[in-house]
């Protein structure tokens, strides 16, 4: 994580719109629920460092949220669950009283107060996402996505596709009624979920232009890669294919709780699979930080922390593969961007018994060492014990357990951890932590911190 995301809680303004230009006036769309917003009658939109600064106009009139001013600079933004308050020209803000930084602070212009978008986006519960093309974002309100909805299309949507412990999970927003079928010559499963489309919150890195995208996947006997397009669109129909190495079963499973699980651990189609965690096993989600279109911290000689953060979670998931008395599922497998909410609903619809987030740290060029940080009471004990073999297997300096409020961390209700294992902005640590024995070491360690946590050999 970098240095600015600690306090921030919600690492997502890190990703906010990669890549834009500086000119956001003209060049850019914001739509509500499918529908463009006018902004020029509420006046420009603007681009400071990343993030998009709408006038506080627009957060009143298009959005309908409760705004209030005072003298002091102080902007309190209201709806019936959340508060917000901001502070013009500070980067420290309220949500329901509670204290979180921002990236951009909100400023006067002219006689106007500009505000972020994504950050008051998302307090509120509306789900962003940016098409980088079109210079477009995407705002969706929670009424907006429901099947019926003011969209009024009503399509369930797919939300996520990602692929672990030879298993595809696919998040959906909506009932879904899949169609599972094998095809030969050469072999695949094919997976047809009617009345879909990609929801607004499916990643937009994993979507081409045509609508379709493919995660390669390394490492499972069975299984090459995994293809998935919005196959037909009367009905508007996504359709996913595993294309397999062999003839291969597989179990479906389909509980209603938005998650679908396509499980090819399981050689019986006729009863649908337990969902992973079932008979006996304990339930480890393994998150890789960032991904895709959010590279993460970068390091002094201009590596991606993302790119760390999944070789060790891979490695773990190696180290685990055969343990009779651990499921894991990994948030990510590959280099895409699952948003922090998808992260957390894969771990709560699971019922995952822990969350271990790893990352690795960006500060001063002096900086160095390992952090373990939680952010509910009830997560200290894996803390301390993840902690302890982060320490030893990294041979890093001990820079402590320590309170953070995160989003994967405080909004998953398990225990849940992130691992900072070394500073990238660090000369030393960035060139341990991209070899393959720092790799191992910590992969490693934190194998063992989840046997001994969870109490299995
Ligand atoms: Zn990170």
């Amino acid at each position: 994580m970098k240095k600015v995301g600690w306090l921030v809680g919600l690492f997502l303004f890190l990703w906010a719109f990669p890549g834009m230009g500086h000119a956001a006036a003209g060049g850019t769309h914001i739509y509500l629920d499918g529908k463009e917003l006018n902004l020029s009658k509420n006046g420009q939109v603007q681009e400071v460092k990343g993030s998009i600064m709408i006038p506080i106009r627009v957060v009143m009139e298009e959005l309908g949220f409760q705004v209030s001013w005072e003298k002091t600079g102080t902007i309190h933004i209201k709806d019936s669950n959340t508060t917000i308050q901001l502070n013009v020209n500070s980067k420290i803000a309220k949500v329901n009283g509670k204290q979180v930084s921002i990236l951009a602070a909100p400023y006067l212009k002219g006689d106007t107060s500009m505000v972020p978008l994504r950050f008051i986006s998302e307090q509120m519960g509306i789900q962003v996402s940016w098409v980088q093309k079109t210079q477009s974002v995407y705002l969706v309100t929670p009424d907006g996505n429901k099947p019926g909805g003011n969209d009024g299309n009503g399509l369930s949507s797919i939300t996520g596709i990602s692929f672990s412990d030879n298993r595809l999970l696919i998040s959906v927003h909506g009932k879904v009624t899949p169609n599972v079928f094998k095809m030969t010559g050469p072999n695949r499963i094919v997976v047809d979920i009617p009345n879909t489309n990609f929801g607004s919150t499916f990643p937009s890195g994993m979507l081409d232009s045509h609508q379709s995208g493919q995660i390669s996947v390394t490492g499972y006997p069975d299984l090459s890669k995994v293809r998935y397009s919005l196959y037909n669109d009367a009905p508007s129909t996504v359709r996913i294919v595993l294309d397999l190495n062999y003839a291969k079963n597989y179990g479906v499973t389909n509980a209603g709780d938005g998650l679908l699980i396509i499980d090819l651990n399981k050689e019986d189609t006729s009863t649908p699979t337990k969902p992973p965690g079932s008979s006996g096993k304990k339930l480890v989600v393994l998150d890789a930080g960032h991904g895709g279109s959010d590279p993460g911290a970068i390091s002094v000689t201009s590596r991606k922390e993302k790119d760390f953060n999944l070789a060790v979670v891979l490695k773990v998931e190696q180290l685990l593969k055969n343990n009779s008395g651990i499921d894991l599922v990994l948030t990510r497998s590959s280099d895409t961007y699952p948003s922090l909410k998808d992260r957390v609903k894969i771990a709560e619809n699971l019922k995952a018994d822990i969350f271990i987030s790893v990352h690795a740290n960006s500060g001063s060029a002096v900086a160095s060492g390992v952090e373990t940080y939680y952010s509910r009471d009830s997560s200290i004990p894996l803390a301390k014990i993840m902690h302890k073999y982060l320490v030893k297997s990294s041979g890093l300096t001990d820079r402590k357990v320590r309170y953070s409020s995160l989003h994967v961390t405080r909004e998953t209700t398990m225990p849940a951890v992130l691992l900072e294992c070394g500073y990238l902005s660090n000369k030393n640590d960035a060139a341990l932590l991209y070899t393959n024995d720092f790799q191992n070491r910590v992969a490693e360690g934190i194998v063992m911190g989840i046997k001994e946590y969870l109490g299995v050999k």
